[in-house]
């Protein structure tokens, strides 16, 4: 059998041409569209005013939904999701609820290629692409088990989005045009790639932006993530710069703080000087601790530190303390396993 029409990813005019092909009428289209993304339909046979005999005869049309393989909750009741894919590949999604907010963190990758020493994901290997639905139906299924509207999606779960954008972008429009998610509410984060960050900024999109920066100096930025062998601090900033003007929308910078490695008074100074004049937001994450590896989480102390030197300088900053720490769910912690 040839591989399976899927539905989700579609827009709405997409969906009633296909049903009309199918011999529907016109008006099923809309019907589709709202049990795809409103209702979350997980199945045609879900589909209950479409008739039965047609749901029955579309075995070779799927919706293109996962199955939660298992999940488990933090006490702040993150809640991080394994998910089954078709191919009975396993992902990571997590649900974030704060005040008024349900942040879902998706992933766009299984495994990652790019292998950064702090990163559980990039100590697994990569194993392949999520196609548009897989990365659409981690927001589904996050707000249907959540039983609440999510209200912002950041791409900062399995893998590296900039390796991924022919499924990316798509998966972006559709999340905005058919589950309604304002496209400022939806962050990528990349750790950075030649010419991908201004490929990137082509598609002028308004979402936020947010580079994984991580050092002050190209000598500590290699030591962490082994791909700015090739990416020299100077080149990622530049096309960020370019990325402002192309987009007028601003960059975030990723840092994570590690004891002792870039959280010393000279990084911050580094770093300030990096970043004068820029139009930013640096976020500070304070290292989530993975067993691969004995980088030690800065103090308290030295975190205000870092951060009041930024501040002083009048960079706008802020410290991450990621949720779901408890349940493994935290920035960088995601690795598609149950027990460690
Ligand atoms: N590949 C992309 C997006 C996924 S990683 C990127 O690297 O930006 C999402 C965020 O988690 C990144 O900022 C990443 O640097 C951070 N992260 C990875 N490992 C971490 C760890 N052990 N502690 C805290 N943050 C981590
Ligand atoms: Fe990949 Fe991001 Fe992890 Fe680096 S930090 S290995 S780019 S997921």
């Amino acid at each position: 059998m040839s591989s399976p029409e899927v539905l989700l990813g579609k827009s709405l005019p997409e969906l009633t041409e296909w049903i009309t092909q199918q011999g529907q009428p016109a008006y099923r289209g809309k019907q589709l569209y709202q049990w795809l993304y409103e209702k979350g339909a997980t199945s045609l046979a879900d589909i209950t005013v479409f008739p039965q005999k047609w749901r029955q005869n579309q075995e070779n049309t799927i919706i293109g939904r996962s199955s939660i393989y298992h999940y488990s909750t933090a006490p702040d009741r993150t809640r991080k999701y394994l998910l089954k894919l078709a191919d009975g590949l396993i992902i990571e999604a997590v649900g974030i609820p704060t005040h008024k907010r349900l942040t879902v963190c998706v992933s766009s990758q299984v495994g990652c290629i790019m292998g950064c020493d702090f990163c559980a994901t990039g100590k697994g290997g990569f194993t392949r692409n999520l196609k548009t639905h897989e990365i659409i139906d981690q927001i589904l299924t996050v707000q249907n088990d959540f039983g609440e509207r999510v209200s912002n999606v950041v791409f900062m779960g399995m893998g590296e989005p900039l390796l991924n954008l022919p499924e990316v972008i798509p998966a972006i429009k559709s999340i905005n045009e058919d589950i309604g998610i304002g496209q400022r509410s939806i962050t990528i984060s990349t750790v950075g790639l030649p010419q991908k960050i201004l490929e990137l900024a082509h598609h002028q999109l308004q979402i936020t932006f947010a580079v994984s920066l991580h050092a002050s100096n190209q000598h500590i930025r290699e030591k962490l993530i082994p791909s700015a062998n090739h990416y020299p601090l100077s080149q990622l900033l530049a096309e960020c710069r370019e990325y402002v003007k192309i987009t007028g929308r601003r960059v975030t910078f990723e840092y994570i703080l590690l004891a002792g490695v870039n959280d010393l008074p000279q990084h911050a100074k580094e770093l300030v000087q990096h970043l004068r004049g820029f139009q930013t937001h640096v976020n500070l994450i304070p290292y989530n601790p993975i067993s691969e590896v004995d980088y030690q989480r800065p103090s308290q102390e030295r975190v205000n530190d870092f951060l009041n030197r930024l501040k002083q300088e009048n960079i706008a900053v802020s410290v991450r303390y990621s949720r779901g720490l408890e349940a493994d769910a935290a920035c960088g912690q995601l690795r598609a396993t149950v027990d460690r």
